[in-house]
């Protein structure tokens, strides 16, 4: 009863302080310039939606949603904020498909970049297709799905992606934006030419790494701690008709992370040798709907060297080909293939357009929403492994942590890229290793299963510190200083550097939880 009572104690004394300094304080961002507050929305339900996001495990409540209709509104409700005792927080918000609060804020304003009048009226994308080479100018809250369907009526697209297109542009900047490209041509942050940019400060500048130079590699990464993207200009090529999309099983780790390996060893952007995508996942104790891409007469078959081996490793490979290479396509795929070390005949293809490949998630997001699996929690972990660590990841954790414990894995991606493809000017944080493998466990949550997939992602962490794999998070997870201070390594003093520069009032995405 004693303890029933201090924790009430608590609790009251807690909420007074809370509603003293919010309702005490003389000043709200309802008293901002007319033109600004009438821009802000604090209908109950338009607020709910914007305090959670696709993680669904955390929840924060704003004062009022933003929605402007200009870049110039932005930036003068920022220089608003600025001018206040205590500032208000801002969290741009493009898709919200973070997964944990990264894009939300409590008591302060979420920006809802879909609401810019050239998301609205369908001008915020315009191909420059005479420039050579050519590019597209896409505005931040535009979705890649867009950015691919107008740039492919011009015969362009973009040379690297995610594996699900509808997130914001301004949102998979603000991390790195990877896939099975990476390895060829960087992450999306490696594919900008240039920016428009609104500061912590309220200014807006456009950045290159010729022209403010600084706030272009702080904001590329930049977990949206320096300031918010408005405007990118985003690398093309020409774009290919046609992907063969293999799968190639493996029962053995080693021959499956060397094969993998030497995949991406063709790494040149002009290698017509070269694989157009390379990624890989587990194959283990998920639900059927994991072998839905091999033929039905196929599946007993594989769900049998599942039960023999308990895991199995898949590669999964792309080359593009349009009508000009159609008639050489297969035997590429023959010399990409040959000596590779898969289990003899587990080798699938499918042959799909361009568009159906790499809009090929969201397939799945229609069958986990018609099956009510979409909107739930997401425990997601996602780590950047060394490769000189990948085997001992393997036996610490899949063979370790994941096989031994009775709980759904979920979709696990593990696919390595190349280090010299990222720049490491910019925010994103790579670990120190020439090539480092991407694995990320995807998992969907319920009520019951939440807690013990967040212990088994905490158990995972635990056991990379305590080997010491030097891996580093990716759309990180973190809480405290100490694992930011790590998470960021020798790039801390520049990010603490850079935010005092870009956003010395701590204005922008608190979500993160770096300064905040
Ligand atoms: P939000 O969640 O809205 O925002 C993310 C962060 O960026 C927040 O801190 C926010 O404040 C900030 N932000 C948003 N807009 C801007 C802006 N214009 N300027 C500055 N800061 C901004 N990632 C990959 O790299 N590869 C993948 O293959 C991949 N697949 C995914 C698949 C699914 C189904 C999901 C849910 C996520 C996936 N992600 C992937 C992660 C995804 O890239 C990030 O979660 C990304 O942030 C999502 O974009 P968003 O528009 O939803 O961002």
């Amino acid at each position: 009863r004693h303890y029933t009572l201090s924790k009430a104690l608590i609790l009251l004394w807690l909420n007074t302080i809370v509603h003293t300094h919010v309702l005490s304080q003389p000043w709200s961002p309802l008293d901002a310039p007319k033109e600004i507050a009438q821009q802000l929305i604090r209908d109950p339900v338009i607020l709910s939606l914007a305090s959670t996001d696709f993680g669904h495990i955390v929840h924060k409540n704003p004062f009022a949603i933003f929605t402007p209709s200009s870049v110039k509104d932005i930036s003068k409700l920022i220089k608003f904020s600025k001018t206040l005792p205590i500032p208000f927080t801002i969290a741009p918000r493009g898709q919200a498909h973070s997964l944990r609060g990264q894009a939300m804020t409590n008591n302060g304003l979420v920006v809802n970049m879909t609401a810019l009048n050239e998301f609205r009226n369908g001008s915020g994308i315009v191909v420059f297709d005479k420039e050579t080479p050519p590019y597209v100018d896409v505005r931040g809250g535009q979705i890649w799905i867009d950015v691919l369907h107008a740039t492919l009526q011009h015969g362009l697209t973009p040379l690297s992606w995610t594996d699900y297109l509808y997130l914001s542009v301004g949102g998979t900047l603000s991390n790195a934006g990877i896939s099975g490209q990476t390895f060829r041509f960087g992450p999306q942050i490696s594919n900008v030419h240039e920016l428009d940019v609104v500061t912590g400060k309220g200014d807006t500048v456009t950045c290159s790494t010729k022209k403010n130079s600084d706030l272009f590699y702080a904001v590329l990464g930049g977990l949206g701690q320096f300031g918010i993207i408005t405007r990118a200009r985003i690398a093309l090529g020409p774009a290919p008709t046609r992907a063969k999309w293999l799968r190639l099983l493996y029962n053995d780790f080693s021959a499956f992370s060397r094969d993998q390996e030497h995949l991406i060893s063709f790494n040149g952007r002009n290698d017509t040798n070269a694989p157009d995508y390379v990624e890989g996942q587990l194959l283990l104790n998920q639900p059927s709907q994991a072998l839905s891409f091999y033929p039905g007469s196929d599946q007993p078959r594989i769900t049998s060297l599942i039960t023999q081996f308990g895991i199995i490793y898949i590669i999964e490979l792309v080359k593009y080909y349009d009508d000009s290479s159609e008639d050489h396509i297969d035997q590429e795929i023959e010399l990409l293939t040959q000596g590779l070390k898969f289990v003899p005949t587990f080798m699938f293809e499918k042959d799909v357009s361009y568009e159906q490949f790499l809009n090929r998630v969201h397939d799945d997001e229609l069958l986990l929403r018609s099956q009510g699996l979409w909107d739930v929690p997401h425990p997601w972990l996602n780590l950047f492994v060394p490769a000189s660590r990948i085997s001992d990841f393997d036996e610490g954790v899949f063979k370790g942590i994941i096989l031994k414990q009775n709980i759904t894995a979920g979709l696990v991606l593990i696919y390595p890229m190349n280090k010299t493809r990222w720049d490491d000017k910019m925010s994103a944080v790579t670990p120190d290793a020439d090539v480092f493998y991407v694995i990320s466990f995807l998992r969907i949550a319920n009520f019951e299963t939440l807690e013990a997939l967040q212990v088994q992602n905490q158990q995972i962490i635990q056991l990379c510190v305590d080997i010491g794999i030097g891996m580093k998070q990716y759309l990180p997870l973190i809480k405290t200083q100490e694992e930011w201070v790590a998470q960021y390594g020798l790039k801390w003093k520049t990010i603490q550097d850079r935010k005092i520069q870009f956003d010395p009032n701590k204005i922008l995405s608190p979500g993160q939880g770096i300064f905040n």
